[in-house]
Protein backbone atom coordinates (compact mmCIF):
# COMPACT_ATOMS: atom_id res chain seq x y z
CA UNK A 1 0.00 0.00 0.00
CA UNK A 2 2.95 1.86 1.06
CA UNK A 3 4.22 1.90 -2.09
CA UNK A 4 1.27 3.99 -3.88
CA UNK A 5 -1.65 3.29 -6.74
CA UNK A 6 -0.87 0.98 -9.69
CA UNK A 7 2.17 -1.15 -8.25
CA UNK A 8 1.83 -4.32 -6.44
CA UNK A 9 4.48 -6.63 -5.45
CA UNK A 10 4.41 -10.07 -4.10
CA UNK A 11 6.06 -11.19 -0.78
CA UNK A 12 9.00 -13.75 -1.22
CA UNK A 13 9.97 -14.82 2.02
CA UNK A 14 13.18 -16.73 0.15
CA UNK A 15 14.73 -13.32 -1.77
CA UNK A 16 14.23 -11.69 1.57
CA UNK A 17 16.46 -13.93 3.78
CA UNK A 18 19.16 -14.17 0.88
CA UNK A 19 18.77 -10.26 0.55
CA UNK A 20 19.59 -10.27 4.30
CA UNK A 21 22.59 -12.57 4.16
CA UNK A 22 24.02 -10.42 1.44
CA UNK A 23 23.56 -7.05 3.19
CA UNK A 24 25.10 -9.03 6.41
CA UNK A 25 28.62 -8.77 4.45
CA UNK A 26 29.72 -5.45 4.30
CA UNK A 27 31.37 -3.22 2.07
CA UNK A 28 33.81 -3.23 4.33
CA UNK A 29 33.74 -6.88 5.36
CA UNK A 30 34.21 -8.04 1.96
CA UNK A 31 37.33 -5.36 1.28
CA UNK A 32 38.88 -6.59 4.43
CA UNK A 33 38.55 -10.52 3.71
CA UNK A 34 39.53 -9.52 -0.18
CA UNK A 35 42.69 -8.17 1.17
CA UNK A 36 43.13 -10.95 3.75
CA UNK A 37 42.20 -14.05 1.24
CA UNK A 38 44.06 -12.32 -1.69
CA UNK A 39 41.67 -11.66 -3.35
CA UNK A 40 42.51 -8.34 -4.99
CA UNK A 41 43.83 -8.01 -8.84
CA UNK A 42 44.61 -6.11 -11.44
CA UNK A 43 43.35 -5.36 -15.04
CA UNK A 44 44.89 -2.90 -17.27
CA UNK A 45 44.52 -0.15 -19.85
CA UNK A 46 47.11 0.59 -22.41
CA UNK A 47 47.86 4.87 -22.65
CA UNK A 48 49.12 5.48 -26.22
CA UNK A 49 50.71 8.16 -28.51
CA UNK A 50 47.95 10.33 -29.78
CA UNK A 51 49.42 11.00 -32.91
CA UNK A 52 51.70 7.83 -33.55
CA UNK A 53 49.29 5.74 -31.70
CA UNK A 54 52.19 3.53 -30.02
CA UNK A 55 51.77 2.08 -26.76
CA UNK A 56 53.09 4.15 -23.95
CA UNK A 57 52.67 2.78 -20.52
CA UNK A 58 49.81 1.04 -18.75
CA UNK A 59 47.21 1.71 -15.95
CA UNK A 60 46.43 -0.46 -13.51
CA UNK A 61 42.97 -0.52 -12.46
CA UNK A 62 41.96 -2.27 -9.00
CA UNK A 63 39.14 -5.06 -9.14
CA UNK A 64 38.05 -7.53 -6.49
CA UNK A 65 36.76 -11.02 -6.74
CA UNK A 66 33.75 -11.15 -4.06
CA UNK A 67 34.80 -13.22 -1.18
CA UNK A 68 31.04 -14.95 -1.53
CA UNK A 69 30.98 -15.40 -5.12
CA UNK A 70 34.56 -15.57 -7.10
CA UNK A 71 33.25 -15.59 -10.08
CA UNK A 72 31.94 -11.86 -9.31
CA UNK A 73 34.08 -8.69 -9.79
CA UNK A 74 33.74 -5.65 -8.02
CA UNK A 75 34.74 -2.56 -9.21
CA UNK A 76 36.04 0.45 -7.62
CA UNK A 77 33.15 2.58 -7.82
CA UNK A 78 31.94 -0.13 -5.70
CA UNK A 79 34.28 -0.23 -3.12
CA UNK A 80 37.26 2.65 -3.40
CA UNK A 81 34.73 5.22 -1.83
CA UNK A 82 33.77 2.53 1.04
CA UNK A 83 37.60 2.04 1.30
CA UNK A 84 38.38 5.85 1.80
CA UNK A 85 35.87 6.22 4.21
CA UNK A 86 36.89 3.09 6.43
CA UNK A 87 40.64 3.86 6.42
CA UNK A 88 41.11 0.40 4.31
CA UNK A 89 42.36 2.40 1.70
CA UNK A 90 46.10 2.40 2.81
CA UNK A 91 46.07 -1.01 1.96
CA UNK A 92 44.57 -1.41 -0.17
CA UNK A 93 46.65 1.13 -2.41
CA UNK A 94 49.68 -0.66 -0.70
CA UNK A 95 48.88 -4.28 -1.83
CA UNK A 96 47.45 -2.39 -6.30
CA UNK A 97 51.91 -1.40 -5.53
CA UNK A 98 52.55 -4.53 -4.31
CA UNK A 99 51.06 -6.56 -7.23
CA UNK A 100 51.85 -3.35 -9.86
CA UNK A 101 55.60 -3.37 -8.79
CA UNK A 102 55.72 -7.28 -8.91
CA UNK A 103 54.28 -7.06 -12.44
CA UNK A 104 56.85 -5.18 -13.43
CA UNK A 105 59.69 -6.86 -11.42
CA UNK A 106 58.99 -10.20 -13.38
CA UNK A 107 58.32 -8.27 -17.32
CA UNK A 108 61.25 -6.40 -18.04
CA UNK A 109 60.08 -5.67 -21.38
CA UNK A 110 56.42 -4.06 -20.52
CA UNK A 111 55.94 -0.94 -20.62
CA UNK A 112 56.05 1.67 -17.70
CA UNK A 113 52.93 1.29 -15.17
CA UNK A 114 50.93 3.74 -13.67
CA UNK A 115 49.12 3.41 -10.32
CA UNK A 116 46.25 4.87 -8.64
CA UNK A 117 46.89 6.67 -5.37
CA UNK A 118 44.45 8.18 -3.10
CA UNK A 119 44.64 11.44 -1.17
CA UNK A 120 44.10 9.49 1.69
CA UNK A 121 47.00 7.48 1.14
CA UNK A 122 49.27 10.01 0.43
CA UNK A 123 48.70 11.81 3.65
CA UNK A 124 50.27 8.64 5.30
CA UNK A 125 53.89 9.67 5.56
CA UNK A 126 54.51 5.86 5.37
CA UNK A 127 53.81 5.41 2.27
CA UNK A 128 56.77 7.01 0.44
CA UNK A 129 59.35 4.95 2.27
CA UNK A 130 56.80 1.58 1.53
CA UNK A 131 57.55 2.52 -2.38
CA UNK A 132 60.81 2.54 -1.82
CA UNK A 133 61.05 -0.37 0.09
CA UNK A 134 58.97 -2.25 -2.96
CA UNK A 135 61.34 -0.46 -6.00
CA UNK A 136 64.43 -2.00 -4.26
CA UNK A 137 63.05 -5.89 -2.92
CA UNK A 138 62.23 -6.26 -6.18
CA UNK A 139 65.02 -4.30 -8.05
CA UNK A 140 62.77 -2.73 -10.69
CA UNK A 141 63.83 0.76 -12.30
CA UNK A 142 61.85 3.35 -10.59
CA UNK A 143 60.89 5.67 -13.89
CA UNK A 144 58.82 2.58 -14.90
CA UNK A 145 56.52 3.39 -12.00
CA UNK A 146 54.20 6.47 -12.72
CA UNK A 147 51.67 7.35 -9.49
CA UNK A 148 48.74 8.81 -10.22
CA UNK A 149 46.89 10.90 -7.72
CA UNK A 150 43.74 12.59 -8.30
CA UNK A 151 42.99 15.66 -8.46
CA UNK A 152 40.45 16.55 -5.76
CA UNK A 153 42.23 14.55 -3.06
CA UNK A 154 45.96 16.60 -4.08
CA UNK A 155 43.84 19.82 -3.66
CA UNK A 156 42.80 19.68 -0.30
CA UNK A 157 46.18 18.16 0.92
CA UNK A 158 48.25 20.30 -0.80
CA UNK A 159 51.32 20.46 1.39
CA UNK A 160 51.07 16.29 1.97
CA UNK A 161 51.42 16.41 -2.15
CA UNK A 162 53.89 18.29 -2.44
CA UNK A 163 55.90 16.41 -0.04
CA UNK A 164 54.90 13.25 -1.32
CA UNK A 165 55.45 14.60 -4.92
CA UNK A 166 58.56 15.43 -4.37
CA UNK A 167 59.44 12.07 -2.51
CA UNK A 168 58.35 10.23 -5.67
CA UNK A 169 60.72 12.35 -7.61
CA UNK A 170 63.67 11.46 -5.43
CA UNK A 171 63.12 8.19 -6.04
CA UNK A 172 62.99 8.59 -9.84
CA UNK A 173 59.15 7.90 -10.36
CA UNK A 174 57.08 9.93 -12.60
CA UNK A 175 53.69 11.31 -11.03
CA UNK A 176 50.80 12.40 -12.90
CA UNK A 177 47.74 14.78 -11.89
CA UNK A 178 44.30 12.34 -12.69
CA UNK A 179 40.91 13.78 -13.65
CA UNK A 180 42.76 17.10 -14.40
CA UNK A 181 40.15 20.17 -13.94
CA UNK A 182 36.97 17.88 -12.69
CA UNK A 183 38.27 19.77 -9.43
CA UNK A 184 37.75 23.42 -8.49
CA UNK A 185 40.79 25.87 -9.01
CA UNK A 186 42.71 23.45 -11.47
CA UNK A 187 45.40 25.69 -12.41
CA UNK A 188 45.60 27.87 -9.40
CA UNK A 189 47.72 24.59 -7.82
CA UNK A 190 49.66 23.71 -10.67
CA UNK A 191 51.73 26.25 -8.87
CA UNK A 192 52.68 24.41 -5.65
CA UNK A 193 52.05 21.14 -7.68
CA UNK A 194 54.88 20.20 -9.86
CA UNK A 195 53.84 16.65 -11.99
CA UNK A 196 54.95 15.29 -14.69
CA UNK A 197 51.65 14.84 -16.54
CA UNK A 198 48.25 15.97 -16.30
CA UNK A 199 45.22 13.47 -17.16
CA UNK A 200 42.60 15.71 -18.61
CA UNK A 201 38.97 14.40 -17.01
CA UNK A 202 36.79 12.09 -19.14
CA UNK A 203 33.98 14.72 -18.25
CA UNK A 204 35.80 17.22 -20.48
CA UNK A 205 36.40 14.54 -23.55
CA UNK A 206 33.25 12.86 -24.02
CA UNK A 207 31.32 14.83 -26.41
CA UNK A 208 34.65 16.53 -27.80
CA UNK A 209 33.22 16.64 -30.84
CA UNK A 210 30.12 18.28 -30.63
CA UNK A 211 30.59 20.17 -27.79
CA UNK A 212 32.64 23.68 -28.52
CA UNK A 213 32.85 24.46 -24.96
CA UNK A 214 34.78 21.22 -24.08
CA UNK A 215 37.18 22.24 -27.27
CA UNK A 216 37.72 25.45 -25.90
CA UNK A 217 38.87 23.90 -22.22
CA UNK A 218 41.03 20.82 -23.56
CA UNK A 219 43.22 23.93 -25.83
CA UNK A 220 43.26 25.86 -22.50
CA UNK A 221 44.47 22.79 -20.70
CA UNK A 222 46.98 21.74 -23.18
CA UNK A 223 48.18 25.10 -23.61
CA UNK A 224 48.91 25.44 -19.89
CA UNK A 225 50.67 22.19 -19.85
CA UNK A 226 53.29 22.86 -22.77
CA UNK A 227 54.17 26.21 -20.84
CA UNK A 228 54.53 24.41 -17.61
CA UNK A 229 56.46 21.48 -19.44
CA UNK A 230 53.88 18.88 -18.29
CA UNK A 231 52.77 15.83 -20.69
CA UNK A 232 49.09 15.78 -21.36
CA UNK A 233 46.86 12.57 -21.43
CA UNK A 234 42.78 12.24 -22.00
CA UNK A 235 40.78 9.61 -21.07
CA UNK A 236 37.73 8.21 -22.02
CA UNK A 237 38.96 8.59 -25.33
CA UNK A 238 35.51 6.55 -27.23
CA UNK A 239 35.98 6.93 -30.41
CA UNK A 240 38.45 8.05 -34.03
CA UNK A 241 37.04 11.52 -33.93
CA UNK A 242 37.74 12.10 -30.40
CA UNK A 243 41.01 10.93 -30.81
CA UNK A 244 41.56 12.69 -34.24
CA UNK A 245 40.25 15.89 -32.50
CA UNK A 246 42.49 15.49 -29.43
CA UNK A 247 45.82 15.48 -32.11
CA UNK A 248 44.38 18.35 -33.63
CA UNK A 249 44.38 20.04 -30.27
CA UNK A 250 47.80 18.66 -29.09
CA UNK A 251 47.31 16.78 -26.66
CA UNK A 252 49.70 14.38 -26.24
CA UNK A 253 48.27 10.74 -25.25
CA UNK A 254 45.20 9.08 -25.29
CA UNK A 255 43.19 6.47 -23.41
CA UNK A 256 39.92 4.60 -23.85
CA UNK A 257 37.78 2.44 -25.01
CA UNK A 258 38.30 3.09 -28.23
CA UNK A 259 41.81 2.34 -28.10
CA UNK A 260 41.71 -0.65 -25.72
CA UNK A 261 39.24 -1.55 -22.64
CA UNK A 262 40.75 -2.75 -19.26
CA UNK A 263 41.43 -6.55 -19.05
CA UNK A 264 43.51 -8.91 -17.00
CA UNK A 265 46.66 -9.39 -19.39
CA UNK A 266 49.65 -7.29 -19.66
CA UNK A 267 50.29 -5.48 -23.02
CA UNK A 268 53.93 -6.04 -25.00
CA UNK A 269 55.31 -2.45 -26.49
CA UNK A 270 55.02 -3.64 -30.90
CA UNK A 271 59.06 -4.01 -32.04
P1 LIG B 1 40.57 6.67 -13.12
O1 LIG B 1 41.90 6.50 -12.51
O2 LIG B 1 40.22 8.00 -13.70
O3 LIG B 1 40.45 5.51 -14.19
C1 LIG B 1 39.68 5.57 -15.37
C2 LIG B 1 38.39 4.80 -15.25
O4 LIG B 1 37.64 4.98 -16.45
C3 LIG B 1 38.54 3.31 -15.10
O5 LIG B 1 37.41 2.83 -14.39
C4 LIG B 1 38.47 2.83 -16.55
O6 LIG B 1 38.08 1.48 -16.68
C5 LIG B 1 37.42 3.74 -17.10
N1 LIG B 1 37.55 3.98 -18.54
C6 LIG B 1 38.67 3.89 -19.29
N2 LIG B 1 38.42 4.21 -20.58
C7 LIG B 1 37.11 4.52 -20.65
C8 LIG B 1 36.25 4.95 -21.72
O7 LIG B 1 36.64 5.10 -22.87
N3 LIG B 1 34.94 5.20 -21.39
C9 LIG B 1 34.46 5.04 -20.13
N4 LIG B 1 33.18 5.30 -19.91
N5 LIG B 1 35.25 4.64 -19.09
C10 LIG B 1 36.55 4.38 -19.35
P2 LIG B 1 37.55 1.87 -13.12
O8 LIG B 1 38.57 0.80 -13.37
O9 LIG B 1 36.17 1.46 -12.76
O10 LIG B 1 38.15 2.82 -12.01
C11 LIG B 1 37.43 3.91 -11.52
C12 LIG B 1 38.26 4.77 -10.61
O11 LIG B 1 38.60 4.08 -9.42
C13 LIG B 1 39.60 5.20 -11.20
O12 LIG B 1 39.42 6.30 -12.05
C14 LIG B 1 40.39 5.53 -9.95
O13 LIG B 1 40.10 6.84 -9.50
C15 LIG B 1 39.83 4.53 -8.95
N6 LIG B 1 40.78 3.41 -8.80
C16 LIG B 1 40.99 2.34 -9.61
N7 LIG B 1 41.98 1.54 -9.11
C17 LIG B 1 42.42 2.14 -7.97
C18 LIG B 1 43.43 1.83 -7.00
O14 LIG B 1 44.18 0.85 -7.10
N8 LIG B 1 43.57 2.69 -5.95
C19 LIG B 1 42.80 3.81 -5.83
N9 LIG B 1 43.01 4.61 -4.75
N10 LIG B 1 41.86 4.15 -6.72
C20 LIG B 1 41.66 3.32 -7.78
MG1 LIG C 1 43.78 6.91 -12.95
MG1 LIG D 1 41.28 9.50 -14.52
MG1 LIG E 1 38.32 9.73 -14.10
Amino acid sequence: KGLGKNTWSVYDPERDRSEAVAERLSWGDRIRMALEQDLLLLHYQGVYDAASGELVHMEALARIRDPRDLERILMPGQFVPIAEKTGLILALDRRVLELGIAQLADNPDMPPLAVNISGRSFDDPALADAIRELIARHRVDPSRLIIELTETAAVSEIQEAQRFIESMHRLGCKVCLDDFGAGFSSFAYLKYIDVDMLKIDGMFVRDLTRDRENQVFVRAMVDVAKGLGKRTVAEFVEDAATLEMLNTLGVDMAQGYHLHRPGPHLLQKSA
